[in-house]
Protein backbone atom coordinates (compact mmCIF):
# COMPACT_ATOMS: atom_id res chain seq x y z
CA UNK A 1 0.00 0.00 0.00
CA UNK A 2 1.54 3.30 -1.08
CA UNK A 3 0.08 6.32 1.82
CA UNK A 4 0.10 9.73 1.58
CA UNK A 5 2.04 12.42 3.58
CA UNK A 6 1.36 16.23 3.12
CA UNK A 7 3.80 18.34 5.38
CA UNK A 8 1.58 21.52 5.31
CA UNK A 9 2.89 25.18 5.76
CA UNK A 10 0.60 27.20 7.67
CA UNK A 11 1.50 30.35 7.36
CA UNK A 12 2.78 33.10 10.32
CA UNK A 13 -0.22 32.98 11.64
CA UNK A 14 -3.63 34.27 11.43
CA UNK A 15 -6.46 32.92 8.55
CA UNK A 16 -5.31 35.62 5.95
CA UNK A 17 -2.25 33.64 5.58
CA UNK A 18 -3.63 30.35 5.44
CA UNK A 19 -3.75 29.35 1.59
CA UNK A 20 -6.50 27.36 0.17
CA UNK A 21 -4.02 24.67 -0.74
CA UNK A 22 -3.10 24.18 2.77
CA UNK A 23 -6.59 24.00 3.73
CA UNK A 24 -7.33 21.58 1.17
CA UNK A 25 -4.90 19.22 2.12
CA UNK A 26 -5.37 19.45 5.78
CA UNK A 27 -9.29 18.95 5.13
CA UNK A 28 -8.04 15.84 3.46
CA UNK A 29 -6.08 13.96 6.19
CA UNK A 30 -7.32 11.31 8.67
CA UNK A 31 -4.26 12.36 10.81
CA UNK A 32 -2.51 15.59 11.87
CA UNK A 33 0.93 15.72 13.45
CA UNK A 34 2.12 18.59 14.72
CA UNK A 35 4.06 20.99 17.56
CA UNK A 36 1.08 21.82 20.02
CA UNK A 37 0.34 25.45 19.49
CA UNK A 38 0.38 24.64 15.26
CA UNK A 39 -2.23 22.03 15.77
CA UNK A 40 -4.39 24.71 17.91
CA UNK A 41 -4.35 26.72 15.05
CA UNK A 42 -5.86 24.11 12.66
CA UNK A 43 -9.95 24.00 13.10
CA UNK A 44 -11.18 20.72 14.51
CA UNK A 45 -12.72 17.86 11.92
CA UNK A 46 -14.71 15.02 12.83
CA UNK A 47 -13.21 11.48 13.00
CA UNK A 48 -9.71 13.59 12.31
CA UNK A 49 -7.16 12.28 14.93
CA UNK A 50 -4.46 14.58 16.40
CA UNK A 51 -1.22 13.72 17.77
CA UNK A 52 0.35 16.80 19.02
CA UNK A 53 4.27 16.93 20.15
CA UNK A 54 7.14 19.10 21.52
CA UNK A 55 8.78 21.85 19.79
CA UNK A 56 11.72 19.89 19.37
CA UNK A 57 10.64 16.44 18.74
CA UNK A 58 10.87 17.03 15.23
CA UNK A 59 12.80 13.68 14.64
CA UNK A 60 10.19 11.47 15.94
CA UNK A 61 7.08 13.35 15.04
CA UNK A 62 8.71 12.51 11.29
CA UNK A 63 8.83 9.04 11.93
CA UNK A 64 5.66 8.55 13.31
CA UNK A 65 3.94 10.65 11.04
CA UNK A 66 6.03 8.57 8.23
CA UNK A 67 5.01 5.04 9.91
CA UNK A 68 1.32 6.19 9.82
CA UNK A 69 1.53 7.33 6.42
CA UNK A 70 3.19 3.82 5.23
CA UNK A 71 0.39 2.07 6.93
CA UNK A 72 -2.09 3.47 4.61
CA UNK A 73 -3.57 6.47 6.66
CA UNK A 74 -3.46 10.10 5.16
CA UNK A 75 -1.23 12.32 7.17
CA UNK A 76 -0.50 15.82 7.43
CA UNK A 77 2.21 17.11 8.97
CA UNK A 78 1.98 20.86 9.94
CA UNK A 79 4.50 23.31 10.21
CA UNK A 80 4.45 27.31 10.73
CA UNK A 81 5.08 29.83 8.31
CA UNK A 82 6.87 27.70 5.19
CA UNK A 83 7.53 24.08 5.84
CA UNK A 84 11.04 23.97 3.86
CA UNK A 85 12.07 26.89 5.77
CA UNK A 86 14.03 25.46 9.07
CA UNK A 87 11.13 23.38 9.44
CA UNK A 88 9.42 19.76 9.07
CA UNK A 89 9.55 19.29 5.47
CA UNK A 90 13.92 18.98 5.77
CA UNK A 91 12.77 16.61 8.56
CA UNK A 92 10.83 14.51 6.82
CA UNK A 93 13.24 14.07 4.09
CA UNK A 94 16.01 12.94 6.28
CA UNK A 95 13.61 10.49 7.61
CA UNK A 96 13.01 9.30 4.34
CA UNK A 97 16.46 9.12 3.39
CA UNK A 98 17.43 7.22 6.36
CA UNK A 99 14.72 5.18 6.65
CA UNK A 100 12.80 1.67 5.51
CA UNK A 101 12.73 1.51 1.17
CA UNK A 102 8.69 1.49 1.41
CA UNK A 103 9.05 5.07 3.01
CA UNK A 104 10.35 6.09 -0.13
CA UNK A 105 7.16 4.45 -2.12
CA UNK A 106 4.95 7.25 -0.23
CA UNK A 107 2.64 9.77 -1.69
CA UNK A 108 4.92 13.18 -0.70
CA UNK A 109 3.22 16.34 -1.02
CA UNK A 110 4.93 19.61 0.86
CA UNK A 111 2.26 22.29 0.85
CA UNK A 112 3.99 25.84 1.00
CA UNK A 113 3.20 28.70 3.45
CA UNK A 114 4.31 32.31 3.68
CA UNK A 115 7.66 32.21 5.86
CA UNK A 116 7.98 34.76 9.17
CA UNK A 117 10.39 37.03 6.33
CA UNK A 118 8.06 37.50 3.96
CA UNK A 119 5.67 38.75 6.53
CA UNK A 120 7.43 40.65 8.49
CA UNK A 121 8.99 42.07 5.51
CA UNK A 122 5.65 43.19 3.70
CA UNK A 123 4.50 44.90 7.08
CA UNK A 124 7.54 47.69 6.56
CA UNK A 125 8.82 48.00 2.69
CA UNK A 126 10.85 45.88 0.79
CA UNK A 127 13.73 45.13 2.68
CA UNK A 128 14.40 42.05 0.38
CA UNK A 129 14.20 43.93 -2.51
CA UNK A 130 17.85 43.31 -3.10
CA UNK A 131 19.84 39.92 -2.39
CA UNK A 132 19.69 38.55 1.19
CA UNK A 133 19.88 35.24 2.76
CA UNK A 134 18.10 33.51 5.98
CA UNK A 135 19.73 32.03 8.44
CA UNK A 136 19.27 30.36 11.55
CA UNK A 137 20.81 31.75 14.95
CA UNK A 138 20.07 28.51 16.40
CA UNK A 139 23.19 25.87 17.73
CA UNK A 140 21.08 23.38 18.06
CA UNK A 141 22.12 21.78 14.90
CA UNK A 142 24.95 23.57 13.61
CA UNK A 143 27.96 24.73 15.97
CA UNK A 144 27.84 28.62 17.18
CA UNK A 145 31.61 29.00 14.92
CA UNK A 146 29.38 28.16 11.75
CA UNK A 147 26.60 30.83 12.72
CA UNK A 148 29.35 33.37 13.31
CA UNK A 149 31.30 32.57 10.31
CA UNK A 150 27.89 32.90 7.93
CA UNK A 151 26.98 35.97 10.17
CA UNK A 152 30.74 37.24 9.05
CA UNK A 153 30.24 36.34 5.39
CA UNK A 154 26.61 37.34 4.81
CA UNK A 155 27.31 40.77 5.86
CA UNK A 156 30.64 41.24 4.29
CA UNK A 157 29.27 40.47 1.02
CA UNK A 158 26.34 42.82 1.24
CA UNK A 159 23.71 40.48 2.23
CA UNK A 160 20.47 41.48 3.78
CA UNK A 161 19.95 38.98 6.70
CA UNK A 162 16.80 37.15 8.15
CA UNK A 163 17.47 35.93 11.66
CA UNK A 164 15.24 33.27 11.97
CA UNK A 165 15.61 31.35 15.82
CA UNK A 166 17.13 34.24 17.22
CA UNK A 167 16.62 33.03 21.02
CA UNK A 168 15.14 30.61 23.20
CA UNK A 169 15.20 29.58 26.61
CA UNK A 170 18.21 26.86 26.23
CA UNK A 171 19.86 29.70 23.80
CA UNK A 172 20.12 33.07 26.14
CA UNK A 173 22.95 34.84 24.63
CA UNK A 174 23.44 33.93 21.50
CA UNK A 175 21.43 36.51 19.51
CA UNK A 176 23.68 39.22 21.72
CA UNK A 177 26.41 37.53 20.38
CA UNK A 178 24.88 37.94 16.80
CA UNK A 179 24.34 41.61 17.10
CA UNK A 180 27.94 41.90 18.15
CA UNK A 181 29.26 40.38 15.27
CA UNK A 182 27.59 41.92 12.34
CA UNK A 183 28.64 45.58 14.72
CA UNK A 184 32.38 44.19 13.01
CA UNK A 185 31.11 44.33 9.97
CA UNK A 186 28.29 46.75 9.45
CA UNK A 187 27.49 50.99 10.12
CA UNK A 188 25.85 51.15 13.25
CA UNK A 189 22.92 53.03 11.06
CA UNK A 190 22.30 50.02 9.44
CA UNK A 191 18.54 49.58 9.64
CA UNK A 192 17.20 46.42 11.60
CA UNK A 193 13.75 45.56 11.82
CA UNK A 194 12.20 43.26 14.30
CA UNK A 195 9.06 41.68 13.87
CA UNK A 196 7.27 39.38 16.68
CA UNK A 197 4.02 37.74 16.54
CA UNK A 198 3.79 38.90 12.45
CA UNK A 199 -0.04 37.93 11.09
CA UNK A 200 -1.04 37.28 15.05
CA UNK A 201 -3.24 39.62 17.08
CA UNK A 202 -0.34 40.01 19.64
CA UNK A 203 2.09 41.40 16.39
CA UNK A 204 4.92 43.59 17.24
CA UNK A 205 7.15 45.53 14.71
CA UNK A 206 10.13 47.96 15.24
CA UNK A 207 12.65 49.65 13.27
CA UNK A 208 15.66 50.57 15.08
CA UNK A 209 19.63 50.55 13.87
CA UNK A 210 22.74 48.27 14.43
CA UNK A 211 24.33 50.43 16.79
CA UNK A 212 20.94 50.82 18.58
CA UNK A 213 19.80 47.03 18.56
CA UNK A 214 18.53 45.70 21.75
CA UNK A 215 19.25 41.66 22.12
CA UNK A 216 16.27 42.08 24.71
CA UNK A 217 13.88 42.74 22.34
CA UNK A 218 13.68 39.44 20.68
CA UNK A 219 12.18 36.03 21.86
CA UNK A 220 11.50 33.29 20.09
CA UNK A 221 8.52 34.22 18.27
CA UNK A 222 10.74 37.23 16.01
CA UNK A 223 12.48 37.13 12.99
CA UNK A 224 14.95 40.15 12.10
CA UNK A 225 15.98 41.56 9.24
CA UNK A 226 19.25 43.19 9.46
CA UNK A 227 19.77 45.33 6.49
CA UNK A 228 22.90 45.81 4.31
CA UNK A 229 24.90 49.20 3.45
CA UNK A 230 22.29 49.72 0.50
CA UNK A 231 19.01 49.37 2.79
CA UNK A 232 17.21 52.70 3.46
CA UNK A 233 14.72 54.05 5.69
CA UNK A 234 12.22 56.84 4.34
CA UNK A 235 10.66 58.87 6.76
CA UNK A 236 7.10 59.32 5.89
CA UNK A 237 4.76 62.09 7.34
CA UNK A 238 2.15 60.55 9.81
CA UNK A 239 2.90 56.74 8.82
CA UNK A 240 5.58 54.59 9.98
CA UNK A 241 9.12 54.61 7.98
CA UNK A 242 9.64 52.51 4.58
CA UNK A 243 12.83 50.24 5.05
CA UNK A 244 13.83 48.99 1.66
CA UNK A 245 16.43 47.45 -0.20
CA UNK A 246 17.08 49.52 -3.65
CA UNK A 247 17.08 46.68 -6.44
CA UNK A 248 20.31 48.64 -8.55
CA UNK A 249 23.53 48.38 -6.51
CA UNK A 250 26.21 50.55 -8.66
CA UNK A 251 28.90 49.79 -6.78
CA UNK A 252 30.94 46.26 -5.76
CA UNK A 253 31.03 47.40 -2.39
CA UNK A 254 28.15 48.21 -1.90
N1 LIG B 1 8.97 27.47 9.18
C1 LIG B 1 8.93 28.76 9.85
C2 LIG B 1 10.20 29.04 10.62
C3 LIG B 1 10.48 28.08 11.75
S1 LIG B 1 11.86 28.54 12.72
C4 LIG B 1 8.66 29.85 8.81
O1 LIG B 1 8.75 29.57 7.61
O2 LIG B 1 8.38 30.99 9.20
C5 LIG B 1 11.05 29.46 14.02
C6 LIG B 1 11.40 30.93 13.90
O3 LIG B 1 10.63 31.53 12.86
C7 LIG B 1 11.09 31.78 15.12
O4 LIG B 1 12.12 31.71 16.10
C8 LIG B 1 11.02 33.16 14.50
O5 LIG B 1 12.33 33.65 14.22
C9 LIG B 1 10.35 32.88 13.15
N2 LIG B 1 8.89 33.04 13.18
C10 LIG B 1 7.97 32.09 13.03
N3 LIG B 1 6.72 32.61 13.06
C11 LIG B 1 6.87 33.96 13.22
C12 LIG B 1 5.96 35.05 13.30
N4 LIG B 1 4.64 34.89 13.22
N5 LIG B 1 6.49 36.30 13.45
C13 LIG B 1 7.83 36.49 13.51
N6 LIG B 1 8.72 35.47 13.43
C14 LIG B 1 8.25 34.23 13.28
Amino acid sequence: MSGHLAVVGLGPGGARYFTPEADAALAAAEALYGYGPYLDRVPERAGQRRHASDNREERARAVAALRDAAAGTRVAVVSGGDPGVFAMAAAVCEQIEAGPESWRALDLVIVPGITAMLAVAARIGAPLGHDFCALSLSDNLKPWELVEQRLDAAASAGFVMALYNPVSRARPWQFGAAIERLRRHLPGATPVVFGRAVGRPDEQISITTLGAADATGADMATLIIVGSRATRVVQRPGRAPLVYTPRAIAEVSA
